[in-house]
């Protein structure tokens, strides 16, 4: 069938058949399960005139209004917001649909019953990390798990992992995709795994050991987090010669932390490692992966699965779709997801070298691609520099420099007032541990000069710390993330946006997720009435 060939050829087709399979599943998808089920889409789509049949072609998409970040939190008036978001199936809508009548007489009401439960029940959650904001669930029925673990193996397939391998999963253990979606990743493709949970379950420590246990050949985590386990290996003198892959998820993966990471593997016994990264966010309910590539060569960019969700670049400012391969903001449209469903979601993440549809030069997979860095618009923050106007100062690309640096191994960011005065100007201080023996002078002028050359600022103070007070500093093991930039500045509490920063850990004990999920589990049918 048509609509099993995005799926069952879904990296080798080309450009044109994936545009018109992809429109042909959207315009379904949306006619049978989301514009019926969703509180939100339900309304949003009436609100604008808007019929499922209206969306035929992949350029209808573009009638939908975008969905942001903004549209999911809650407020005084919407107490619970996220749950518009969850598809709840309307008992009488499948009844009378002659698909559910037919699967009915075929099978019994009791089996299409249970079906329907697997499709649309909440049976799992993850939330967003909340670091500017609440954590926002999005909760999965075991129709979504089936497709987390689809993304998940194909994610071990782009990343070329063999069954014999043996996985260390670092992510933190907490309801978050990705140590979930590499659970599901490993079980889906048979390969042994052991997760650690990060540092904060077991510490850098317990990490170590697991690694001298199990003698890994693949560690999955946060760069920042591998690349201090790898350090603190290094310093105790650890081998470990079987690591061949090192897949970075979470945060971004600068091309001078790849470099870093590979040399630190080097220095374990571990040589030619491939260094690949991950891109997921919560939101979508699943992450994508470079293939491996040579060391000097570009990395191969995040490959794309066509029958599972829709990227569009957006111009951020104008919310115009732009041509192929152009920067611009990615949003976000799932083509077969259950639970929480967002539509159009606009990411908030730019990425540079666009979407491509070329085969892989690579791997050779014709599936579309993101290629290029990517970096956060709540990344770029106001600065007061001096004392006529804020300056927009985007940290992206001052974490870029630093990652690239050599002789930088963690750093800092930080920005606080000067003097403490919170009347004074904004002042930025780099925390920076050396990686050899050049002088302390000198790596300051290079960094000063590093910063000048691209970008428009540079550090007011250059403090150098060893290995422990930087993990101390940047909360390694003690917090989810670590602390990379922190904004120390007094928070204004006149102004209605809340500055983004990193200075509070993840909320996780918020009781509003597991509210929305026990909400939305009673409120949802369990008995659907079948005629047959
Ligand atoms: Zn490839």
């Amino acid at each position: 069938m048509k609509s099993q060939l995005l799926t069952t050829q879904w990296q080798r087709l080309p450009k044109d058949v994936i545009l018109r399979l992809q429109a042909d599943k959207l315009h379904r998808y949306l006619r049978d399960v989301v514009v019926p089920f969703s509180a939100h889409y339900r309304d949003l789509f009436h609100k604008h005139g808007l019929k499922a049949d209206s969306i035929r072609f992949l350029e209808d998409l573009e009638q939908i209004p975008f969905t942001s970040k903004a549209d999911l939190v809650n407020s005084p008036e919407h107490p619970q917001r996220a749950r518009d978001f969850v598809l709840i199936p309307d008992q009488q809508i499948l009844a009378r649909r002659p698909s559910t009548i037919l699967r009915a007489l075929a099978r019994g009401r009791d089996q299409v019953r249970r079906e329907l439960e697997i499709e649309y029940r909440p049976i799992f959650m993850t939330s967003t990390t909340g670091r500017s904001a609440d954590p926002i669930p999005f909760l999965y029925t075991n129709h979504d798990i089936d497709r987390l673990s689809v993304a998940g193996q194909r994610v071990m397939e782009i990343c070329n992992a063999k069954r014999d391998y043996r996985l260390l999963n670092m992510f933190p253990y907490a309801p978050h995709l990705a140590f979930w979606i590499t659970h599901y990743a490993s079980t889906e493709f048979g390969v042994f795994t052991v997760g650690t949970g990060g540092g904060k379950v077991m510490g850098t420590d317990g990490n170590l050991r697991m690694i001298q246990k199990i003698k890994p050949d693949v560690l999955i985590g946060m760069p920042t987090f591998l690349y201090h386990v790898l350090q603190c290996a290094v310093e105790e003198g650890i081998r470990c010669e079987t690591l061949k892959r090192l897949v970075l998820g979470g945060e971004k993966a600068a091309e001078g932390m790849r470099r870093k990471l590979r040399n630190l593997a080097a220095k374990l016994g571990s040589f030619n490692v491939d260094v690949v990264a991950t891109y997921g966010f919560t939101e979508a309910k699943m992450a994508w992966a470079e293939c491996p590539f040579a060391v000097d060569d570009a990395p191969s960019g995040y490959h794309l699965y066509p029958d599972l969700g829709i990227f569009e670049i957006i111009d951020p400012k104008t919310g115009i779709v732009v041509p192929e391969g152009e920067s611009g903001e990615l949003v976000f449209t799932p083509l077969d997801a259950r639970g929480t469903v967002v539509l159009r979601y606009r990411t908030g993440d730019i990425i540079e070298g666009g979407l491509v549809y070329s085969p892989c030069p690579h791997c050779g997979r014709t599936v579309p691609r993101l290629l290029g860095k990517i970096s956060r618009n709540s990344e770029i923050k106001s600065m007061q520099i001096d004392k006529l106007k804020g300056t927009l100062v985007d940290f992206n690309q001052l974490e870029h420099v630093l990652d690239d640096a050599p002789n930088v191994g963690a750093w800092q960011l930080e920005i606080r007032k000067c003097n403490d005065d919170p009347l004074e100007l904004d002042e930025l201080v780099l925390h920076v541990q050396k990686l050899s023996d050049v002088p302390e002078e000198r790596l300051s002028r290079e960094l000063n000069n590093r910063f000048l050359e691209r970008t428009e600022i540079r550090p007011n103070r250059i403090v150098y710390h060893d290995a422990d007070e930087m993990r101390h500093l940047l909360g390694v093991g003690t917090q989810l993330k670590e602390l990379k930039v922190i904004d120390r500045r007094p928070k204004k509490t006149s102004e209605s946006a809340p500055a983004e920063s990193n200075n509070h850990a993840p909320n996780l004990g918020a009781t509003d997720p597991m509210s929305a999920l026990s909400a939305t589990a009673s409120s949802h049918p369990t008995n659907v009435q079948v005629k047959s």
